[in-house]
């Protein structure tokens, strides 16, 4: 069975990619079993595709397994898609998630609904021990409201409304959102490539 090394320390993440991988012939840890509670890479690529690459890269260099990181940004279009690859930091470098809402609020303050329209983007690579990748990228669409709604999930979430569901995705329950998510949506795609590859290359 072959280590995959997933190179983030967030909980939930873990979670969602773990379970996503789960019947796949892989060993699955994340950085923090590796002991790189630290790592952490300065994000500053142009497209979420280059982020994720550097992530997984610059993990691999220490661990040599097979390694995946992935890159999340909201694209807003009456902001020709900002926040976009700079979502974490939308406010500013030290910028918190309340804050990054309000100066979001505070940018579309007079677009109405119908121009609100938005999606969330998620870019999974996988780096082999060969050198080689693997990229995935799901979305999720819809429009950010005029206030904040329900107090799940985390980022954007309050103000994100899902196409379809007239709900934020911060009022959906966590199991609701990982059904639709930009970032399941990015694993299914993973998924399915991985399973070709396992078919083609007989990976045991
Ligand atoms: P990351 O690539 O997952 O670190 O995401 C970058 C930024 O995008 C985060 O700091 C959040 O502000 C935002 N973000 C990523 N995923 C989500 C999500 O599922 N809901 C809301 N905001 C998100």
């Amino acid at each position: 069975m072959r280590r995959i090394i997933l190179s983030s320390g967030n909980k939930h993440k873990i979670n969602e990619i773990k379970d996503i991988l789960k019947n796949m012939p892989f060993e699955v840890l994340s950085k923090n079993d590796l002991g790189y509670e630290d790592f952490d890479v300065v994000e500053d690529g142009r497209t979420l595709e280059e982020n994720a690459y550097k992530k997984a890269k610059e993990l691999q260099k220490l661990t040599k397994g097979i390694v995946i990181a992935d890159d999340t940004g909201l694209f807003v279009d009456a902001l020709n898609g900002q926040p976009g690859v700079h979502s974490a930091r939308y406010a500013g470098e030290r910028a918190t998630y309340a804050g990054n809402n309000k100066l979001l609020l505070k940018n579309l303050q007079n677009v109405p609904e119908e121009k609100r329209t938005a999606y969330f983007k998620t870019v999974i690579v996988v780096i082999f021990e060969d050198g080689s990748k693997l990229t995935a990228e799901g979305i999720c669409k819809g429009y950010i409201g005029f206030e904040e709604k329900g107090s799940n999930g985390f980022g954007y979430d309050p103000l994100f409304v899902v196409e379809g569901r007239d709900k934020t995705f911060a009022q959906l329950t966590e199991k609701e959102k990982n059904q639709i998510s930009h970032r399941a949506n990015a694993l299914k795609n993973l998924q399915s490539k991985l399973e070709a590859i396992i078919e083609d290359f007989g990976i045991k």
